[in-house]
């Protein structure tokens, strides 16, 4: 196609001609007139004819031939004109086609990408993690977030990725997320979008519903401040979301599913049957690899107790809190499960025992260090024991092996005064993890006399102090579990030994101290025997302490009396190689049937002080009122409390 500049050429040569022609005739009739003189008579006509006739017509040429170049000249320009629009206009068509066609090729690939997760994947997180980063990559956005509608209609967040990085409850809460247009686009079932001029930042949610019934709302925030054209966009971009987040609708369903057949509903850790898969995978890979593979057992440290005193549902918010605690302290490799009632395990896989170890050790002084509540606002005291083992493939014939080694690992903590970490280091070897951490701090906790809760706090006591009479009592108390503490506190030191005896008073102490303290020292009369029982704790703890010094190898009390004792040594200990199983050996040692009547040995002074305080434990509500408030105790209450009188 010639361009516009060839054609002006030409316009201009054309023009030139035209113009040389008349030029040149008009040159040619002066020099004939000034030479020839035609005016002559009897001068020779014809050649000034001639030339005159060529003139006009050279004339008549010249005209029509610019006329020609600018009829032409203009005829081009205006057809390239329209041969460049043509073309614009052709190319627009094409790239919106080429565009359309490339985000096609997108949403499918990504779709591709998600049923592929889905089919392979059975973990939800997994899955979900799949169908945000495909939606990541395909809206180009800053953050997406992935929402159920529960019931009443509130969102509940189920996973979040932002410039990477994925998040998930429990450590991912409505709270800690951005979820405007979310409620809404739920409460309209349509999608919802917003552009915030200023900043740029577009954020689209769109709704989606399965015949399943599963509702919810993936939310994509996008920065579009560089994006001109985006507005025209916007529609096809709208299209192309709604088809990746009904594939989304369809990983969530999937996520759901096989949440419901290896998640455990009341802790969100894995079950046991998916226990059982993963353990026999990961000691074959140990085995065909040799890659270092750790389990962690973690059993709750009298928990029978907490039920018991607090209710089941006490309880469960506890199994749900430490199940938390250990989702949150488990490193990327560790995956935790429910494999029993108030047990968990952890499987680490590419760790060492030691390793194992340290991980345990750090978990239980979080859940040493943690405060845990009633739905009344009461203290539980609440530890845990774990046991560790590494795979030995020249030991252990397969996963059974290796649970059995941790289980024992596990007992031998529960012998040697629980909230401690036992490693398995062969057969029949333990030894006991030195308590690392603040040890007082877990003394403090455990009485519920650190932290917001502390009944030692006058601001943070919520229960209002009615007469001086109370407020006396009161303050005496705090004086007293202030003297015992900071007197336990001090015994402990940076001893591990003493920290075990310790805990077991103390495990006494903080259940006595909430049902009498926290519960009831608000408007209520001096109670005198509560001091008196605080006086007895303290004598106790000091002779146990005082026995821990003397006798470091002495078992817990209840322990002791039920089963042979092992030794209680930091270091690595020995014992004699019974050959049933850990489980049968608990099995064993059974707690007392209520019928069998047992005639008691004459106790001596300081077990009858521990026996008494024991049993003051499990005051009833109403008991301890009549305590608290003075009056006349109850039968039981008095056959517990009262000195007998000398046979
Ligand atoms: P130990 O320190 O020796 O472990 O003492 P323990 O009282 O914890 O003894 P054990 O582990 O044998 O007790 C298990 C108790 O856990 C029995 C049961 O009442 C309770 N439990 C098991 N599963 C659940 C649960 O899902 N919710 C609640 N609330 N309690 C449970
Ligand atoms: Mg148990
Ligand atoms: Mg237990």
């Amino acid at each position: 196609m010639p361009s516009t500049e060839d054609a002006s050429w030409r316009a201009t040569y054309f023009l030139g001609v035209a113009l040389l022609l008349p030029i040149g005739t008009i040159v040619l009739v002066c020099y004939y007139f000034t030479r020839m003189n035609p005016f002559d008579a009897g001068a020779n006509h014809w050649a000034f004819s001639v030339i005159a006739i060529s003139g006009g017509l050279s004339a008549v040429m010249a005209a029509l031939l610019a006329l020609f170049a600018s009829v032409t000249y203009r005829a081009r320009v205006r057809f390239e004109n329209e041969y460049r629009n043509l073309q614009r206009y052709l190319n627009e068509d094409v790239a919106k086609e080429r565009t359309r066609m490339v985000r096609n090729l997108d949403v499918f690939s990504a779709a591709q990408q998600v049923s592929m997760a889905i089919k392979q994947e059975v973990n939800s997180e997994r899955i979900l993690s799949v169908v945000m980063e495909q939606l990541e990559h395909f809206a180009k956005s800053d953050s997406v977030a992935v929402f159920t509608i529960d019931e009443a209609g509130t969102p509940v967040p189920r996973a979040e990725r932002r410039r990477g990085h994925d998040r998930f409850p429990p450590a991912l809460t409505l709270e800690s997320l951005d979820c405007s247009l979310v409620a809404e686009a739920a409460r309209c079932s349509r999608p919802q979008r917003s552009l915030n001029e200023a900043t740029g930042e577009f954020v689209l949610a769109v709704y989606f519903s399965t015949p399943e019934g599963l509702r919810g709302v993936v939310r994509i925030c996008r920065n579009v401040a560089d994006e001109q054209d985006f507005n025209d966009e916007m529609p096809a971009f709208e299209q192309a979301v709604n088809q990746l987040v009904r594939m989304a609708s369809l990983g969530l369903k999937t996520a759901n599913m096989w949440d419901r057949a290896i998640k455990d509903e009341k802790t969100g850790l894995y079950n046991a049957n998916h226990y059982a898969d993963q353990i026999r995978k990961q000691v074959a890979v140990a085995r065909r690899t040799g890659m270092p593979l750790s389990l962690i057992m973690m059993d709750i440290d009298k928990f029978k107790h907490i039920n018991d005193t607090y209710g089941h549902l006490a309880g469960d918010r506890v199994l749900a809190q430490v199940a938390t605690i250990l989702m949150r302290e488990a490193r990327d490799s560790d995956t935790p499960f429910r494999y029993g009632g108030e047990e968990l395990c952890i499987i680490c896989t590419g760790s060492t025992g030691e390793d194992a170890l340290q991980a345990a050790e750090r978990m239980r002084q979080v859940i040493a260090c943690t405060e845990f509540h009633d739905d009344r606002g009461r203290l539980l005291p609440i530890s845990a024991s774990f046991g560790v083992a590494e795979y030995d493939e020249s030991a252990m014939a397969g996963d059974k092996d290796l649970k059995e080694a941790c289980d024992q690992a596990l007992y031998q903590g529960k012998e040697n005064g629980r909230n401690v970490v036992v490693l398995a280091e062969g057969r029949e070897k333990f030894r006991i993890m030195e308590r690392s951490g603040d040890l007082s701090l877990e003394v403090k906790r455990r009485m519920g006399l650190a932290g917001d809760n502390s009944p030692l706090d006058g601001d943070a006591d919520p229960k209002p102090l009615h007469d001086a009479k109370a407020a006396s009592a009161r303050a005496q108390l705090g004086e007293s579990i202030d003297a015992l503490a900071t007197g336990l506190v001090e015994i402990v030191g940076t001893d591990n030994e003493r920290a075990r005896v310790v805990d077991c008073v103390v495990r006494e102490a903080a259940e006595f101290l909430t049902r009498n303290l926290s519960a009831r020292l608000g408007g209520s009369a001096p109670d005198t025997k509560a001091a008196d029982s605080l006086q007895r704790l303290h004598t106790n703890a000091s002779g146990r302490l005082g026995e821990a010094a003397t006798k470091p190898k002495r078992r817990p009390r209840k322990k002791a009396e039920e089963a042979t004792p092992p030794a209680v040594t930091p270091a690595a200990i020995e014992t004699p190689a019974p050959l049933e199983s850990a489980k049968a050996k608990r099995k064993r040692a059974p707690r007392k049937p209520k019928a069998v009547v047992v005639i008691p040995a004459p106790l001596t002074e300081q077990e009858k002080l521990a026996a008494d305080s024991d049993r003051l434990d499990f005051l009833t509500d109403e008991e301890g009122d009549q305590l608290a408030k003075g009056k006349a105790p109850s039968k039981r209450l008095r056959r517990l409390t009262m000195p007998k009188p000398a046979a």
